[in-house]
């Protein structure tokens, strides 16, 4: 490499660091971005003057609150300049979000998924149809950096296959082709399971930030786990890993719909609350929602259901924390609005179940960002190209203008 293309990459790296220190951190000052990023006051005064060309950084004098003298101007992220279409595909519902830089929520639609409604075809159509119902409508293609899926399944990483994903019904489907020829933007479309999403968006703007050793267990119908380690997801050899639901926990119990006997989800999923409520195995979201709302007016057979699923939440929970040696839980999906509700019963069974040096350093918490945290974290994994290499839209804006005006 010569001298002219090392300077070239440094200075890529350079504006990767403070786009990425911005996204990940909010507005700043330069004196802050100084210190956050180690680079010189001279640098970031001349990069922060390219991003805010390339329209992609503003500047403005914000008032600092609770700091001794002069303000100094914040340099923040223009959150539409490029940003990330995500989807979330759940047993019940299905929903499309536009994120922008900085994590800026633009805009959010859901819709609930029949689940009679198996075709992935039909399922990628409903999904792209939500692009038009979204508050602020259809995203400018030209300004969309690539598609973020979370999917309640197995996928492969590589490519976006959705392996097996028992709850949908689904075998081997292609879910990022798919998608990607149904929406026909010629960029990529980054497929995962939701629960790696989960802990992903948790760990960065909800109940996990600053905690690098992190479980994130994700309950819907089915059930499925994310792990952070020493800050880093654990995947697995080709991203199937984290399926806790599967865990075989009672080799007499009921038939799993992966097809295996006694799986932990047919446990604490959905349908086990349900059941222990009197209700239906299948009997849906809304059946679920009226069993919270009765247990929150006292009534006692909706209240033992939400207790008996908290204490065998826990039990498995102590083995996983024994497995990972986590700093905190994070409880996301139906299990993060169980918690409130049976939190002393999980914590007690956790507790018996848990050896005692895991057990003392351990925190259960519900997940911050409740049940949207798999679609923003679906979020964040497209915007990465942008962070990690935040020149490749420079030059972008006047590409739009251009494109406008042909
Ligand atoms: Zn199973």
């Amino acid at each position: 490499m010569d001298l002219g293309q090392r300077s070239e990459t440094v200075r890529r790296a350079n504006l990767s660091a403070i786009v990425r220190t911005l996204h990940e951190e909010g507005p700043q000052s330069r004196s802050d971005l100084v210190t956050r990023t180690g680079l010189t006051r001279s640098a970031i005064r001349v990069l922060v003057g390219e991003l805010k060309a390339a329209g992609l950084a503003t500047e403005d004098r914000a008032v600092r609150h609770g700091r001794p003298g002069r303000p100094s101007p914040e340099v923040s992220l223009v959150a539409g300049a490029a940003v990330a279409v995500a989807f979330s595909i759940g047993v019940d519902t299905l929903a499309a979000a536009v994120v922008g830089m900085g994590g800026t929520l633009l805009g959010l639609s859901r819709t609930d998924r029949p689940r009679g409604h198996k075709v992935a075809s039909a399922v990628v159509d409903d999904l792209v149809s939500l692009l038009d119902h979204l508050p602020s409508g259809r995203p400018e293609p030209e300004t969309v950096v690539a598609v973020g899926v979370a999917v309640a399944g197995l996928v492969r990483s590589r490519d976006g296959l959705v392996e097996n994903a028992p709850n949908l019904g689904w075998t081997s489907v292609p879910l990022g082709a798919l998608l990607a020829a149904r929406l026909g933007w010629s960029i990529p479309v980054v497929v995962r399971n939701e629960s790696d999403l989960g802990v992903l968006a948790e760990h960065r703007r909800g109940a996990a930030v600053g905690i690098d050793d992190v479980l994130y267990v994700h309950g819907e119908v089915g059930v499925g786990g994310g792990v952070l380690v020493d800050g880093r997801p654990m995947a697995g050899a080709a991203g199937y890993a984290g399926e806790i639901g599967h865990v075989p926990v009672d080799a007499n119990g009921l038939l799993c719909r992966c097809g295996a006997i006694g799986c932990w989800e047919t446990q604490i999923g959905a349908g086990a609350i349900l059941a222990r409520a009197g209700l239906p195995r299948d009997a849906g979201p809304e059946a679920l929602d009226d069993v919270f709302a009765a247990a929150e007016a006292g009534d006692v057979v909706a209240q033992a259901a939400i207790e008996t699923t908290g204490r065998t939440l826990g039990s498995g929970l102590g083995g996983l924390v024994n497995t990972f040696n986590p700093r905190m839980v994070v409880l996301g999906g139906i299990f993060g609005r169980l918690h409130p509700h049976a939190q002393q019963a999980i914590w007690e069974e956790l507790e018996r179940h848990t050896l005692p040096a895991p057990r003392a350093m351990v925190r259960v918490v519900p997940a911050k960002l409740g049940v949207d945290a798999p679609l923003l974290g679906a979020a964040e994994v497209a915007l990465e190209s942008v962070l990690a290499d935040p020149a490749t839209r420079f030059g972008h804006r006047a590409r739009v203008a251009q494109l406008a005006s042909a």
